[in-house]
């Protein structure tokens, strides 16, 4: 990390005119979709933000990511935006793996039992439009160079598009600025890991034969190839040759692509007319910390891995789902700081297991001798038909399954994602669109209410289960007990909130 003195001596003090600092709010680096969805929980919880962003206004980000999974929706429902981004794609009921194993996304328990295929600038221009909407101030052509803090909080060193450099201030920053991230960087914190595929191709092309519907994914010998409807007529395809591999900027031809995927999938479907032909790499990285101070990374920046499971900006939105609520907390002066760490002991092992799963889909498709594939069709077969196994891949892939620790002796649901309980008064991802901690209390207790607690939304589960929720605004359970344990519940109320 840079020293203060160091950045007073190189670009002094300066303010760009017309730009705010915010002593008592956040600047997020980088409008990608952690970014976004940051922004707009920290502006809709009243905490002054602006999101500084290097690309000029109106250049959207690069379509990469296209599947929206069942998790992602559902914290989207928690915002009001799910049903709308639902109407601008293409749902995918099964996802099938190896040819042998097909996992069935309808026996999810959501309110969205299916894959989302939608385009990554729909999703980002649903939330800019929130952010936007709920008092959150862009600032597009801004590249930030260099990062300092001390106890009083966070300055960040920002060139704009004539190439001056000013300094933007606030109390925390989160480097939301993809896998390159110059605010990890800044930090001095390494980013360990490697580099997975070194030529991935990818193309968006018509098929004359398609698959049936489902995203389809297989590798033989040195081929693997991946292929995904839009569901308007359009297909994705992403392939990898192993024994052809060659650098990002080598040009991409159709014939390439359908020979890959010939050989990976047997077929190549047809394959005619391309929109978009372009050629990659894929790291697998994670960085050991995602705090330093008063500086959070989140998203790609904090974790990169192979798009097979199509679980990159997945886990970005959760990353800020979690991180949003805390940091209002803090940033507004009832929670203490530490709060935060919480969001790398959360985080931090969920962005490792997306790094092994993904890792492991990739692996288990390139196998390449004869006992690799053996070990392949037997895992399977296994978790075809092993309801466990099966459930805890769905979990895995869909984010479904993400739980967090819990402390010792805590109620098993502790930790847990909370379903979408029936209410008296609607469903409770529509009561956490408040933005606050929801108490749910069973209706058997209804006649004996709880005391008014201004901290959180009280509302009466109506699907007959007899268990008290005390639900974290990013829909996790805070707390639970069979019954009302109202002083039990006012402890964790405060822990979570630092308000007694
Ligand atoms: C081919 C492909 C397919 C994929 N498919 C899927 C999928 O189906 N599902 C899925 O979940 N994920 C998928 N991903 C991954 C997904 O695209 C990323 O995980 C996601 O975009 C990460 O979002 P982010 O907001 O963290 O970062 P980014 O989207 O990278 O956004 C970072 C932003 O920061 C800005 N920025 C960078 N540096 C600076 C700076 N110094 N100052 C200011 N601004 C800066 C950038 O301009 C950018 O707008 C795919 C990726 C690839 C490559």
């Amino acid at each position: 990390m840079t020293t203060e003195n160091r950045t007073e001596n190189r670009i002094g003090a300066a303010r760009r005119p017309g730009t705010a600092d915010h002593p008592a709010g956040v600047l997020v680096v980088g409008a990608g979709p952690t970014g976004l969805l940051l922004a707009g929980d920290l502006a809709a919880a009243g905490v002054p933000v602006t999101v500084l962003e290097r690309r000029a206004p109106g250049h959207a980000n690069l379509s990469r990511a296209f599947g929206v999974h069942a998790r992602t929706l559902e914290l989207l429902d928690a915002r009001g935006l799910a049903d709308e981004l639902a109407a601008t794609g293409h749902r995918l009921n099964g996802l099938r793996l190896f040819r042998r194993l097909s996992l069935d996304l309808t026996e999810l328990p959501s309110r969205f039992p299916y894959l989302l295929i939608t385009p990554q600038y729909e999703v980002e221009r649903l939330l800019e439009r929130r952010a936007r909407a709920a008092g959150a101030r862009f600032e597009h052509g801004a590249e930030v160079l260099a990062v300092h803090q001390d106890d009083e909080g966070v300055r960040l060193d920002v060139r704009a598009a004539d190439g001056t450099v000013t300094a933007r201030r606030a109390a925390y920053a989160v480097g939301a600025d993809g896998h390159r991230s110059a605010v990890r960087t800044a930090l001095g914190l390494p980013f360990p890991g490697r580099s997975v595929i070194r030529s991935i191709v990818l193309a968006d092309v018509r098929l004359a034969e398609p698959p049936p519907g489902l995203l389809t994914v297989n590798g033989t010998g040195d081929a693997f190839a991946f292929v995904a409807p839009f569901g308007d007529g359009w297909y994705r395809v992403m392939c990898w040759d192993r024994a052809g591999e060659r650098p990002d900027g080598d040009p991409v031809g159709l014939d390439e692509v359908r020979d890959i995927t010939r050989r990976a999938l047997g077929t190549d479907h047809g394959m005619g007319e391309a929109r978009w032909l372009s050629r990659f790499h894929s790291d697998e990285r994670q960085v050991p910390v995602y705090r330093a101070g008063r500086v959070l990374l989140a998203g790609d920046a904090a974790h990169v891995h192979s798009p097979a499971g199509g679980q990159g900006m997945n886990t970005g939105l959760q990353d800020a789902a979690n991180l949003g609520w805390k940091l209002a907390a803090v940033v507004r002066g009832g929670a203490s700081d530490t709060l935060l760490d919480t969001y790398q002991t959360e985080r931090h092992p969920v962005g490792a297991m997306v790094l092994r799963s993904s890792g492991g889909i990739i692996r288990l498709a390139m196998a390449h001798n004869a006992f690799q594939r053996a070990l392949r069709d037997l895992l399977s077969l296994a978790v075809g038909h092993l309801p466990p196994l099966r459930r805890r891949a769905l979990g895995a892939v869909t984010g479904i399954g993400v739980a967090y620790p819990a402390p010792r002796g805590a109620h098993p649901l502790t930790g847990r994602r909370a379903p979408d309980l029936p209410l008296r008064e609607g469903r409770l991802y529509e009561a956490l669109r408040a933005g606050r901690f929801v108490l749910v209390t069973p209706e058997s207790f209804a006649d004996t209410p709880a005391p008014a607690d201004p901290r959180a939304v009280h509302v009466t589960r109506t699907d007959g289960g007899r268990t008290t929720l005390l639900v974290r605004p990013d829909g996790y359970v805070a707390w639970a007990a069979e019954g009302s344990v109202a002083g039990d519940r006012a402890a964790a109320l405060a822990a979570w909130t630092g308000e007694a």
